[in-house]
């Protein structure tokens, strides 16, 4: 399309040229008479010439329009949140936006600041955009969505118009949920963008900023990738506030399980619990996907409704064929666990001031396997051996793999790890004069530094190692619990450390 539009703006131009070539030649022949019969046909080719010309122009137009103007007929969508088994924190931040929306003028009278842009990140499939659609539900307004990849290799200036009517027309219905799928299509780093998502872009972060505060109107967008995002959208003003939205738990598969079963009836021989012990790693959509199969068989087999041995046989196929087999699939999932067993356990002891938020087993949209999350202390004030025990937390992981598959086959999933640690050493030993067992505070070489840190690391590596050892028994029951449960707080932490090796606690 753009190529016929660039052929219409240059065909003007191109047939004045020839026109006055044409001209130029004749004027060089003496006059003769029957000399009109050129000038005629000129003038006739220069009027065709215009009025092609003039066409194609309006073709152009008439495409502009119809490549900016189409944001989709806005409704309000029938999703509610009933329809939707996300994992609670995603859940409450989404009812926060339904009260934002149904009273912006509450917010705005009490001086809160209702957030411009809400980023849900997220493997695909985890339902982003099934939480977005159901916002707007929830809430009983319009739903303008439009995906970021719709505006890649499109005509300069389309994009950013496309994006100003969406807005306008979402401003004009009042209250509304403005959703932007995919927007990393648009959002990217800026390395290589080309012009027309440049400005796209830029049109995208220039309304978000002309946005009033009661105007009732939310912007969602949905990334799988938000580490590929530029930065100028993630501050503040724009999406600054961002959900993650993980793969589903043991629990939110089952209800999962069960928003998907409503309608389709199901035989006395499905549990969907243990369903949903089975399908680890799934996202909400390959669970949609699994009892949509097993629907299918049901209704090849003739039966009313879905047997335990449908599911099964649509497991089979669903795993069929998959890149990752099963086996590999879980050793990995036992090495995370262990893994993440061995950061809360060090935490635990390490740093008994942090309370522990969560650990998990379950991947994220930022790439990880699995992941441990702790509330430090609210101090201005770390002692030496507490930045120590730090380190130690952060090595503790690359330890575990070390005593599980030896050192010659441990594996990149402590990058993170690692890094966190090598900067805490730096910044203990060039910005806080920490050294280790030393009284005389400062080095100015480099080399020093160096060592100094290096040696910081070596303790913090010793002290993983031999809490890992001191406490096996704890640390195997833990990553027990954490295969079995997924997601562990930080009782079940505490419980398994202060519970006797055998109890049944743990
Ligand atoms: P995403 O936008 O994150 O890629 P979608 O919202 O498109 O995922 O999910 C696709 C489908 O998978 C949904 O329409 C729904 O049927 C199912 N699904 C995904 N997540 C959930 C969930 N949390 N609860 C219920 N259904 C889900
Ligand atoms: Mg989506
Ligand atoms: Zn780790």
């Amino acid at each position: 399309m753009p190529s016929s539009i660039k052929r219409g703006r240059a065909l003007l131009p191109c047939t004045l040229c020839i026109l006055f070539i044409f001209l130029f030649l004749l004027g060089q022949r003496p006059a003769q008479t029957g000399d009109a019969l050129p000038y005629g046909l000129l003038l006739a080719a220069l009027v065709l010439g215009m009025l092609l010309a003039a066409g194609r122009e309006k073709r152009r137009e008439h495409d502009l329009a119809r490549m900016g103007g189409p944001v989709p007929m806005a409704q309000i969508p029938q999703v509610r949140f009933c329809d939707v088994a996300a994992n609670e924190e995603a859940m409450s931040s989404m009812q926060d936006l339904v009260d934002f929306i149904r009273r912006p003028e509450a917010f705005a009278g009490m001086g809160a600041r209702i957030p411009r842009g809400v980023l849900l990140h997220g493997l695909p499939g985890t339902g982003k955009t099934l939480m977005a659609r159901a916002l707007a539900g929830e809430a009983g307004v319009p739903f303008f969505a439009v995906n970021g990849a719709d505006f890649v290799e499109m005509y300069v200036g389309v994009g950013a118009s496309r994006i100003r009517s969406l807005f306008a027309k979402a401003r004009k219905a009042g209250r509304a949920v403005i959703f932007i799928d995919e927007i990393d299509a648009i959002g990217k780093k800026r390395d290589n963008r080309s012009d027309e998502r440049e400005q796209t872009l830029n049109a995208l972060l220039s309304e978000m900023s002309g946005f009033h505060q009661h105007q009732g109107v939310v912007v969602l967008a949905a990334t799988n990738r938000i580490d590929t995002l530029d930065e100028a959208l993630l501050r503040a003003g724009r999406f600054d506030r961002q959900i993650e939205v993980p793969l589903p738990g043991l629990r939110e598969r089952e209800l999962i399980l069960s928003v998907h079963a409503r309608t389709r009836p199901m035989d006395s021989t499905v549990d969907l619990a243990s369903v949903a012990a089975q399908t680890p790693l799934f996202s909400g959509a390959r669970l949609e996907g699994l009892l949509n199969e097993a629907a299918i068989l049901a209704v090849k087999r003739g039966s009313s409704s879905i047997s335990r041995q449908d599911i099964d046989t649509a497991m089979d196929t669903l795993l069929f064929g998959q890149e990752r087999s099963p086996l590999q699939r879980q050793e990995e999932r036992h090495l995370t666990a262990a893994h993440e067993a061995a950061h809360a356990l060090a935490t635990a002891i390490l740093l008994p001031e942090s309370s522990i938020r969560k650990v998990s087993i379950i991947p994220t949209g930022r790439g990880a396997a699995g992941y441990s999350m702790a509330t430090p202390p609210e101090k201005l004030f770390h002692r030496k051996q507490e930045l120590l025990g730090h380190i130690a937390v952060a090595l503790i992981g690359r330890e575990a793999e070390m005593l599980i598959l030896g050192s010659d086959n441990v594996t990149n999933g402590a990058a993170n790890d690692i890094e966190k640690a090598a900067m805490l050493a730096q910044r203990m030993v060039c910005e806080w004069g920490m050294l280790p067992g030393s009284e005389e505070p400062y080095l100015f070489s480099q080399p020093q530094k160096d060592a100094a840190a290096q040696r910081w690391l070596q303790l913090g590596q010793q002290l993983a190692a031999g809490l890992l050892t001191s406490h096996r028994p704890q640390w195997e029951q833990l990553t027990r619990l954490l295969l079995e449960k997924e997601v562990l707080g930080e009782s079940d932490v505490l419980a398994c450390l202060g519970a006797a090796p055998e109890s049944p606690a743990c």
